[in-house]
């Protein structure tokens, strides 16, 4: 078998209103995705971490970079082309642009080899460690209205309602609008339920721990990206200040490289690398086995469509236990509840998240196909594309 092709596909989407975070807003969802033809017919799927004008960019890298330096081979030799193609990228990029598409192939290749096996992607990484995986109910996004306060309340509230176990929300607006909207979800979301909050690294050291302080006396659960991701000892520095609430990061950080400096510098709590810019399936299995080496727990980031939604249902099924024992720290599939199309509409079968949310008090199971067991409903495709 060789690969053929590969063909870069994004699709595009305006929103009905603008969501922002703390690094600005936006008004069009992307998605750019991969298929990589093979002469056997086999066709793997794949998705690059980019929104926007990244997708496009990306989508040169692509055609321009990667694509002459992986037609011909044996999409079976992941390992082998992956580290062809991060020797031939090196000098130009070891974290950013060149790595976001190294992933989105390396997906695709996996995908191939459970298409080629018949075996589920679970099942090639090793199994599953549980048959079903928590998902937690991302939402809380900035929104351009006044009483953003209440706006957030009623959203988590509806989140609890829907099945979900735990919810995290946007923060970033300066530390005390901050702990007036936080105090808002806590009210909203009820005592004991699981909160997250993440700033998108909006704070320097000193306003961080003032947040974390707040975010901790209101039970928050994690404190995610506190400061800006080149700020090791800055990240370790708010660690360090903020017993009793974890310090999550990781999703700006790239391949076993950058993630060795997070875990050696003891930056985190939780580790969260996003397998469509960090490196692939290939290279999330490697800061995974670092991170357990480390005895630090993986909780992998999530942004994308369904195609990466359901490649992380496949990681989360398979994060062994750590440390290990009757009663064990669960990794969550992080799962975007605010209005988007990518979700639901892309899959030709949906991955039926809600339904099965609601169903099992806030539980899912990864596809049973094989690779990554779905199907791109092309007729939606074709309506989406832009390039
Ligand atoms: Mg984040």
């Amino acid at each position: 078998m060789h690969i053929t092709d590969i063909e870069s596909i994004i699709l595009q989407h305006d929103m009905e209103e603008e969501l922002g975070f703390s690094q600005g807003y936006y008004k069009q969802r992307t998605a750019h995705l991969l298929k990589v033809h093979t002469d056997e017919g086999i066709i793997g799927i794949g998705e690059v971490f980019g929104a926007g004008p990244f997708a496009f960019a990306n989508q040169a890298i692509i055609n321009h970079v990667i694509k002459p330096l992986v037609c011909g081979r044996n999409p079976l030799d992941i390992g082998v082309i992956w580290h062809d193609v991060y020797n031939a990228v090196r000098d130009h990029g070891q974290k950013g642009l060149p790595i976001c598409c190294l992933s989105g192939v390396d997906i695709a290749l996996w995908d191939i080899f459970g298409k080629s096996t018949s075996q589920p992607l679970y099942q090639l990484l090793g199994g599953k460690a549980r048959t079903q995986i928590a998902a937690y109910g991302y939402g809380m996004m900035f929104r351009k209205q006044k009483d953003l306060a209440a706006i957030y309340a009623a959203e988590v509230s509806k989140i609890v309602e829907s099945g979900f176990t735990a919810s995290k929300m946007k923060l970033g607006m300066g530390v005390q609008k901050d702990v007036e909207l936080a105090r808002a979800v806590r009210h909203g979301a009820g005592d004991g339920f699981k909160l997250m909050a993440d700033t998108n690294h909006a704070y320097t050291v000193g306003e961080a721990i003032q947040l974390g302080q707040q975010l901790r006396d209101l039970d928050f659960y994690w404190f995610e990206e506190p400061v800006m991701p080149e700020d090791y000892q800055g990240y370790s520095a708010v660690r360090t200040a903020l017993p009793g609430i974890h310090i999550a990061g990781g999703e700006a950080e790239w391949t076993r490289f950058g993630h060795r400096e997070l875990l050696t510098r003891r930056c985190v709590d939780i580790l969260q690398p996003e397998v469509a810019a960090t490196g692939g399936i290939s290279e999330f299995m490697r800061i995974l086995s670092m991170a357990h080496a480390f005895g630090t727990p993986v909780i992998p980031h999530v942004w994308g469509s369904d195609v990466l939604i359901a490649v992380d249902m496949h990681l989360v099924s398979v994060i062994p236990d750590i440390p290990g024992g009757l009663h064990q720290f669960e990794p969550m599939l992080e799962y975007d509840t605010t209005p988007n199309l990518f979700h639901e509409q892309l899959l030709s079968t949906p991955l039926g998240i809600r339904e099965q949310i609601t169903a099992t008090g806030g539980y899912v199971r990864p596809p049973e196909g094989p690779g990554i067991g779905i199907e791109l409903n092309e007729d939606f495709i074709e309506t989406y594309r832009v390039a």
